[in-house]
């Protein structure tokens, strides 16, 4: 509501706006760069409310600002609920303007990769006494020195040169081709680990900010020094430190066997080396491409390992059931001894740390800083989704059933009227080329690497107006990689750099990831530090006669893995903490779901397509098929995201729960498709172990999120829409983890989420609402 207009000595605006409790918060600060606020809460409507609105009083607050600049969109007529989010508009914080102009910016890359295993054996121990000594600094102090330099902000410079120094130490772990440094960067990451849990565990340092707290006067603290202060009290209380000293020390010892364990658990799983050496013959279904791509065994069989570029296609293409259920069964027996006794310790530390600290379970502990908030709410989500996708799931399995009756009698092979683990993206696959015909392997002649990675960085530099430029000759840590740096396109000020690390190799991590590396915040000098990341993925490498040809889903992957690296790059938080993807973990997905997006459209598709040796467009035809595929084993693939967040979930909220078991079951019950007997699946589920613990449904519950933010905005206003990208960049990335995610959606989407889209994207029915037009 806006209800009176006036120029004033400011040179400013007065103007009433209400703003909704769940508004972000630096709005209603009195130093606001586009407002002040002249006082809180007027005494009185200044013109009589109408009953109905009588009610909303005790969520709104109504607020009185002098408006640094015109506000030329704001139409004094314009619906409260409104309202707020026209002033919105104008913060900087908030949208519009996408960069922190306010403060210098260093460009400088403090990033590096030649350091030997003895130096990073030494530079740790370095590290750890340096930033022991900062901490010891503000847990000695007076109490009646406490201030805000003295301690948050100490504690916030530390961080970041921490930060920095860490990843330098122990990101080699991950990408190093070099197995002493891999294993230097390992023993690096374990001590730091546990030095991290010491300083967690600082009871000195934790009674000084609650000092700090109770003593400082809330409204003389930036919005984000605040929202600093209060997360270092919350993740005090949440490691025990308001508790008796013996009860801390048992957490202490519990969370730094945790650290090691989950290192432990994903180290085996990069390291293993596991092969099967196949004939030709037994290889039948999969293209020579991939078949020369394979290295032999001395007696002239092909190797198959258990990576992804190995894995996925074999099973997607081999139509031997006996290989795929060799390649199938081994892939879920890595590392099965070890890692099935670390998750089982794992799994009961995390149960008894919580118990510690006062809550019923691992899950309620670790979701109470989700947006889910209990697993109660996460439980009701899937079982809600289970239901609905059901139906569709048992189409799905009677489709699959009916084209492996074909196929073997066709192959001449015995039918035994079931689907197998191994069979299930085998004929997932054949749904898609069938029933869908999307020819894969012809599809992947118009993908080759160079041109999709064209297509993407330019359509995300259109979209987000920022410009990418290739650094010759930058160091790096293998040939393969190649470093990036970004400026944003209006100001021509450099923003960040991102890495990219695109081929499998020995030792490197297995999956796909974005690795922030360098935090894009403030500097102990107030000057802006460039966030730096790198993406690290595992896609199809060139042959001698081909160059890298990707898969359509490894294209999607590749979209996705950007979209995090954009995230890190475009957020412009003031602390370390909340940089980047330090956003909730229930929503840090949803950013870069919603850019996966792209590679189903038309016009993004074209653009980083091309045959590779004719160098023709993708057929109008195919392209039609692609679009349409994306429908293809909804069902199915979804049950299986349940299933593994119910595993996740179970492991988290009950005492004694049998991993293998509770997966077998799982399997059974909702996806209808039992595990491999032997098997252990959750023995190389890393996210288990690799900060998703309790979290899995994430993934899920993220693209509630996503799907909203595409179909309302860029579906409705252009795919490659400046403006919408704009808006997605200031409103969706800039802030970090600087607000609440439930507050920049409602910026960006004008309204409170909604699962509609989300719902109608897996092929569901929505009351009132038609079905997507794909
Ligand atoms: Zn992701």
């Amino acid at each position: 509501m806006s209800t009176a207009w006036c120029q004033t000595a400011f040179h400013g605006v007065v103007s009433v706006v209400e703003v909704p409790r769940g508004a972000p918060t630096h709005l209603r600060d009195n130093r606001a760069p586009t407002h002040r606020r002249l006082r809180l809460r007027t005494a009185a409507p200044l013109r009589p409310r109408p009953r109905a609105r009588r009610t909303r009083r005790r969520t709104l607050l109504r607020f009185v600002f002098i408006l640094r600049r015109p506000l030329g969109r704001f139409d004094p007529e314009c619906r409260p609920a409104q309202s707020w989010l026209v002033l919105a508009s104008l913060c900087p914080a908030c949208a519009g303007d996408v960069l922190d102009t306010a403060t210098p910016c260093s460009v400088v890359n403090y990033l590096r990769w030649d350091l030997s295993a003895q130096q990073i054996e030494v530079l740790t121990k370095e590290l750890i006494e340096q930033t022991k000594h900062v901490y010891d600094k503000v847990g000695s102090q007076k109490f009646e020195d406490v201030s805000y330099e003295s301690t948050l902000k100490a504690l916030a410079d530390v961080e970041v040169s921490y930060t920095v120094q860490r990843n330098i130490l122990d990101f080699p772990q991950h990408v190093s081709p070099a197995k002493d440094i891999r294993s230097a960067s390992t023993e690096a990451d374990k001590k730091l680990s546990e030095f991290d849990v010491e300083m967690s565990m600082r009871q000195d340092v934790y009674q000084r900010i609650v000092w700090l707290q109770e003593k400082v006067e809330k409204d003389s603290l930036r919005p984000e020094a605040q929202r600093y202060l209060e997360r270092l009290i919350k993740l005090g209380r949440r490691n025990g430190l308001h508790l008796p000293k013996e009860t801390q020390e048992k957490i202490k010892s519990i969370k730094k066997k945790l650290s090691l364990l989950c290192i432990d658990f994903n180290k085996n799983l990069n390291e293993d080396t596991t092969f099967l050496p196949f004939t030709r013959e037994e290889l039948g279904g999969l293209p020579e491409d991939f078949l020369n791509s394979l290295e032999k065994t001395v007696d002239d069989k092909l190797k198959v390992t258990l990576k992804y570029p190995h894995y996925f296609p074999l099973l997607k293409k081999c139509h031997v059931p006996e290989t795929r259920r060799k390649v199938e069964e081994a892939f879920n027996c890595r590392c099965k001894e070890e890692n099935c006794a670390i998750l089982k310790e794992l799994v009961a530390l995390r149960a008894q740390k919580s118990s510690l600290l006062g809550f019923r379970t691992h899950a309620d502990y670790v979701l109470e800083m989700n947006m889910a908030k209990t697993s109660q709410a996460v439980a009701t989500f899937l079982d809600e989704l289970a239901q609905k996708l059901k139906p569709l799931g048992e189409q799905e399995r009677a489709v699959i059933l009916e084209l492996k009756k074909a196929e073997c009698a066709r192959r001449g092979l015995a039918f035994d009227g079931r689907i197998h683990a191994w069979d299930m993206r085998y004929y997932m696959n054949q749904v898609e080329e069938t029933r869908f015909r999307v020819d894969q392997n012809l599809l992947k002649e118009y993908f080759p690497m160079q041109v999709v990675t064209r297509g993407l960085l330019g359509i995300y530099q259109e979209l987000l107006g920022l410009t990418f430029h290739l650094e010759e000759g930058a160091t790096v840590w293998h040939e393969d990689v190649r470093l990036y740096s970004v400026r944003d396109a209006a100001s021509g000020e450099v923003i960040g750099k991102f890495y990219l690390d695109l081929y499998p190799r020995e030792g490197k991590y297995g999956h796909a990831a974005c690795f922030g590396l360098q935090p894009g915040c403030l500097r102990q000098d107030g000057s802006r530090q460039i966030a730096i990341a790198a993406m690290v993925a595992n896609f199809t490498k060139p042959t001698p006669d081909a160059p890298s040809l990707l898969q359509h889903d490894e294209v999607e992957t590749y979209f996705h893995e950007f979209g995090h690296v954009m995230h890190q790059l475009c957020s412009q938080a003031e602390f370390a903490m909340f940089s980047g993807t330090h956003v909730e973990r229930d929503f840090v997905e949803a950013p870069s779901q919603m850019l996966e997006n792209w590679v189903w459209e038309k016009e993004p598709l074209l653009r980083m397509s091309q045959h590779y040796r004719t160098g023709s467009a993708v057929p109008q035809e195919l392209l039609d098929k692609l679009i349409k595929s994306r429908q293809a084993n909804t069902g199915l693939f979804n049950l299986r995201q349940i299933v593994l967040a119910k595993v996740d979930q179970a492991l988290h909220t009950q005492t004694d729960a049998d991993p293998a078991k509770e997966y077998a079951r799982l399997c059974q019950e909702i996806l209808g498709v039992p595990a491999t007997p032997g098997t252990n699946m959750p023995a190389t589920f890393g996210h288990l172990a690799g900060g998703y613990d309790a979290q899995y449904y994430g993934y899920l519950w993220s693209e509630v999120y996503s799907m909203d933010m595409f179909h309302t905005r860029f579906k409705q206003e252009g795919v490659l829409n400046r403006k919408v990208g704009m808006d997605y960049r200031s409103t969706i990335l800039r802030p970090g983890g600087s607000e609440d995610a439930s507050a920049m959606l409602k910026l960006f989407l004008g309204r409170d989420p909604r699962q509609d889209a989300f719902l109608l994207s897996k092929g569901l029915q929505v009351e009132g609402s038609e079905p997507p037009s794909c």
